[in-house]
């Protein structure tokens, strides 16, 4: 009891130190719905013993909705006003918390300690022989974060990005440090460089690469020079709110990578590979869904996502006992609001697609649910416009299957929650089922236009008029 009255305040700790609209483990933040509770998980492993006793708290706390989100992280829906504590301190005696937030000293503390974990990697990190392991660097980068308390200032949105050259990688998500293996061979593991970029993705040019041993000093110098730029800034200006909470916010970075060099004395030598030099693949995100083979045997993952990123507690459940039947006993959660079963033999592949099936969970590009990506819409959210999730199935309903169709993205509001960066397709919502749509040619940052959805091509649609028009040219952004 003495720990849940501890959480119970945290909350209020937390926002007077560090204001965040973002949900955490201890941070559990009030929608239309009830509370949301976001775990963040590293490398987005979830071990079969956690998935069951996060099923358990999500029905025990909440509404027993769970959701995947795109950051490949989950997070539970509809905490019971009164039950915020109750539901954290259950999680975190669960194991489901950084090491160590038990021994917070204060609330503060331990969201600060729960905050500081933003490292993306792909979901196949430390699984495919052909690419970097980003593992032990990701513990290294958390740690480090972690460990320095000023960094207990950074943004909790701010994330870092370790792109190992996996087979299956999301890297058009902008991130405020991203770094990705170029030329890697695996007989030669310790001369893999690494491209740098700062505020945007691996699809961008890079600033220069460096050598893996050399990424956690050079990470640890550029976030203190953000930080000593984010203060000047601050304290210059006569606003003393002004937001410089990301990398995208500074306006100089030719000077913060000169204040960093002066703080760590890195070198950045021009990418000599380019980009997606030396990868196994182009990293093709359609290889999130179904049965594919990592290994000469065989054996490698299966790969699904529940409909527009929601299951339940039972669903979960069974999730955990299908990894633990058949794979390694973990769960990966993906960045594409999914999740895949690694270590699957060959012979066992058929049987785990099919009980996925049973569970309702899609497993391949063909169905329309797999390219259709929703916020929380109107029942969740008090800014949305419509109810997106019960429009994307409406959608959904009237769309084709067809496997190479492009993804198409239903927002509440210009928030947009629910994709990271900008989708093919837009429906963005006017009113209740009405909505205008945005064709984008490329994935690139919202932030370079104006709307941040690409080119306004139809206003104020119905479900049924939008579907004909995303169905008649569905792989081209450019003739809707
Ligand atoms: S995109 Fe807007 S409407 Fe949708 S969940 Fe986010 S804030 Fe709410």
């Amino acid at each position: 009891m003495k720990h849940e009255s501890s959480l119970a305040s945290a909350a209020d700790a937390n926002a007077a130190i560090r204001p965040s609209a973002c949900p955490g483990l201890v941070r559990v933040v009030a929608a239309r719905d009830g509370g949301i509770c976001r775990l963040r998980l590293p490398g987005g492993v979830l071990r079969a013993p956690h998935a069951r006793a996060l099923a358990e708290a999500a029905r025990a706390h909440a509404s027993g909705v769970l959701e995947l989100t795109n950051r490949a992280n989950v997070q539970i829906r509809g905490v019971r006003a009164g039950e915020e504590a109750a539901l954290s301190a259950a999680l975190i005696a669960a194991g489901l918390g950084p090491d160590g937030i038990g021994a917070a000293n204060s609330p503060a503390q331990a969201c600060i300690a729960d905050e500081l974990r933003n490292v993306m990697q792909s979901p196949l990190a430390g699984l495919d022989p052909l690419a970097f392991d980003t593992t032990p660097l990701a513990a290294a980068l958390i740690d480090m974060l972690r460990s320095e308390p000023r960094f207990a200032a950074l943004s909790p949105k701010f994330a870092l990005l370790l792109d190992g050259g996996e087979r299956l990688a999301e890297r058009a998500h902008p991130h405020d440090i991203w770094l990705a293996a170029r030329g890697h061979d695996a007989a030669h593991a310790d001369e893999t460089r690494f491209a740098l970029g700062l505020a945007g993705c691996p699809c961008d040019a890079p600033l220069g690469t460096l050598a893996a041993r050399d990424i956690r000093a050079t990470v640890r110098a550029l976030l203190h020079a953000f930080l000593d730029i984010a203060d000047n800034l601050v304290d210059n200006q006569a606003d003393k709110h002004a937001n410089v909470e990301r990398m995208r916010d500074v306006p100089n970075r030719e000077a913060l990578l000169e204040r960093a060099r002066a703080r760590a004395g890195f070198t950045l030598t021009p990418d000599e590979h380019g980009i997606d030099a030396k990868r196994s693949t182009s990293a093709d995100a359609g290889s999130r869904l179904g049965a594919h083979a990592l290994h000469a045997n065989g054996s490698g993952y299966v790969g699904a996502q529940p409909a527009l990123g929601r299951l339940d507690a039972s669903t979960l459940h069974a999730l955990a006992a299908l990894a633990q039947a058949h794979g390694d006993g973990t769960l990966r959660v993906t960045p594409w609001q999914g999740l895949l079963l690694p270590n699957v033999p060959a012979q066992a592949m058929p049987g785990v697609l099919d009980a996925l099936a049973a569970l309702g969970l899609i497993h391949t590009r063909a169905n329309p649910l797999a390219r259709l990506v929703a916020c929380a819409g109107s029942p969740g959210c008090a800014k949305s416009r419509a109810d997106t999730k019960a429009d994307a199935q409406r959608l959904a309903a009237l769309l084709p299957r067809d496997e190479a169709a492009a993804q198409v993205h239903l927002s509440g509001c210009e928030r947009s929650c629910a994709a990271a960066h900008r989708a093919p397709f837009t429906l963005l919502a006017r009113a209740p089922q009405r909505y205008d749509l945005y064709a984008a040619c490329t994935p690139a940052s919202r932030d370079d236009d104006a709307s941040g959805f690409g080119r306004l091509v139809a206003t104020h649609l119905t479900i049924e008029a939008a579907a004909p028009l995303l169905a008649r040219r569905p792989r081209s952004t450019t003739d809707v």
